[in-house]
């Protein structure tokens, strides 16, 4: 069943977990976790990042993921991220999208207090869920983290009404290992200040241990995995075609891999729910 980010990680936020916020390139990706998740029985939300979206059109992605959001037993949240201004979140949202982040992370404070206010008034008018992002998030060899400041982001889940939002506490997005904590500290005094389930980006950098710790412990609701499970997908096919030389069929190929990103999927879930 199609289901919103609010309803999603507020029931997380009172169970103690943390919902997995999977990076979707396509369909096989998309449908794999989707069965992942079936087999788990348990929420997820499938998101279509900016490179996603260079690849397949908004208006394809969001009838293909929400078609699969219907079709599933466990609640599904079809979400767009980093949408990059309010009239991509508005083409998501026509397009079939049940949650839409809006990222201002770049913009001075008060201009993205503006702007995010501007997508939630549009969105919850439409029963659709707004993630928004305080601080900035940097990406493996390129742009610089900012730490998210706690009292800022207290202000800017006050001001603009998100249903998540997202912090930097010492994650990068794009990470290969898997070896950067969180600094716990800000995520306590930032949730001292506000109730908004948190999001993690670039869950991949984090250490399992902490990443299932942190998904018990704190108000941390939501983590973006990308990275492990793209990495994963790019493995597992190379070893396919090095030891089946003969095979060419694309759904064949593609076939043969999604049994594994299903499995990789699960063991994701896994790790946040049982902390
Ligand atoms: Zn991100």
């Amino acid at each position: 069943m199609i289901a919103g980010l609010g309803e999603v990680l507020t029931d997380a936020k009172k169970d103690n977990r943390a919902i997995a916020g999977l990076v979707c390139l396509g369909w096989e990706d998309m449908r794999a976790y989707v069965k992942a998740a079936e087999l788990e029985n348990q929420p997820i939300i499938i998101q279509a990042g900016p490179s996603c979206r260079r690849h397949t059109p908004l208006r394809v992605l969001g009838p293909m993921m929400s078609y699969l959001a219907e079709e599933a037993s466990v609640p599904v949240v079809v979400h767009l991220d980093h949408g990059a201004n309010i009239d991509e979140c508005r083409q998501a949202i026509a397009s079939g999208f049940s949650s839409v982040m809006y990222d201002g992370s770049r913009l001075p404070l008060k201009e993205n207090i503006k702007a995010t206010r501007a997508v939630v008034e549009l969105a919850h008018e439409k029963g659709i869920s707004v993630e928004g992002e305080i601080g900035f998030v940097g990406y493996a060899e390129g742009e610089v983290s900012a730490t998210t400041d706690p009292e800022e982001a207290a202000l800017f889940a006050k001001e603009t009404g998100i249903d998540a939002m997202a912090i930097s506490v010492g994650n990068v997005h794009l990470q290969l290992d898997s070896e950067t904590e969180l600094d716990e500290q800000v995520i306590q005094e930032i949730q001292s200040l506000t109730d908004t389930p948190l999001v993690i980006h670039g869950g991949s950098g984090v250490p399992v241990s902490q990443r299932a710790k942190l998904a018990a412990s704190s108000n941390i609701c939501k983590y973006n995995i990308g990275t492990e499970l793209r990495s994963l997908f790019g493995s597992e096919l190379r070893g396919l075609l090095d030891q089946n030389s003969e095979i060419f069929d694309r759904v064949q190929i593609l076939s043969s891999v999604e049994s594994r990103l299903i499995e990789g999927a699960r063991s994701v879930l896994r790790s946040l729910s049982n902390g």
